[in-house]
């Protein structure tokens, strides 16, 4: 399996950073590690001129940095088999992955073998979107499994697979609703006690205009202050 790890999509979260400094000191057959936003990471800032993972498919004459690094990203991306791009959020109990709607079918399997059983379909301007071979890994900071050396054990055994087997239970979800920070002060969101993927109030569910039963994640992620959260749904 020909693997491009992807770090500092976002340029202030360590995991994918330090993964990609692992994997340079050490590398792996078949597998090639990638800095996505340089100059965040340099600056230890989420991005410079726009969030990178918000601006694909870019462009490669594009006006600003994050335009062209993503039109870099995606010729990059065509030239392996998966393209594992890992995140860090501050909020707890948050870990799972992202894939785009036309995913291949590989990237389930890819889920399961790495043990992130919970599945979000992401169909805003991400990677995942344009990479069809593309799954986003979201670690919680706190997460037990936060860890560089972990990863790059994981990554090593995948890119060794010959077959896949099982990917055995997975929860699927669709990322339907982003809670601003306007709702967050509406609806008294830090009252309500929301927890990565745990069910809100139906009731609450209903004022914020999305199905129940919706999950709320990245709530009150310092990574992204200017909103409160993301909801999902079930499919
Ligand atoms: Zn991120």
């Amino acid at each position: 399996m020909k693997i491009l790890v992807v770090g500092g999509m976002h340029g202030n979260e360590p995991l994918g950073i330090e993964l990609v400094k692992a994997l340079r000191n050490k590398p792996i057959n078949n597998v090639d590690a990638v800095f996505a936003n340089e100059r965040a990471i340099q600056q230890n800032v989420r991005f410079v001129d726009q969030d990178l993972n918000r601006t694909f498919p870019g462009s490669v004459n594009g006006k600003t940095y994050e335009q062209r690094r993503a039109a870099w990203l995606i010729e990059k991306a065509k030239h392996y088999d998966i393209v594992l791009d890992f995140h860090n959020t501050y909020c707890s109990g948050n870990d799972c992955c992202f894939i785009g709607e036309q995913a291949k079918p590989i990237l389930t399997q890819t889920a399961g073998f790495l043990d992130l059983r919970r599945v979000i379909v992401a169909n805003y301007d991400c990677l995942n979107k344009y990479a069809k071979n593309c799954i986003s890994i979201e670690i919680s900071l706190d997460s037990p499994i936060n860890s560089t050396e972990l990863w790059y054990d994981r990554v090593r055994l995948l890119a060794q697979l010959q077959q896949f087997t099982t990917e055995g239970v997975i929860e699927k979800y669709l990322f339907t609703y982003r809670m601003s920070l306007q709702d967050r002060d509406t609806y008294k969101l830090k009252k309500a006690n929301l927890k990565a993927f745990q069910a809100i109030d139906p009731a609450l569910a209903n004022k914020l205009g999305v199905r129940s039963p919706a999950y709320p994640i990245f709530i009150g992620d310092r990574f992204t202050p200017y909103n409160y959260g993301g909801i999902l749904e079930k499919i």
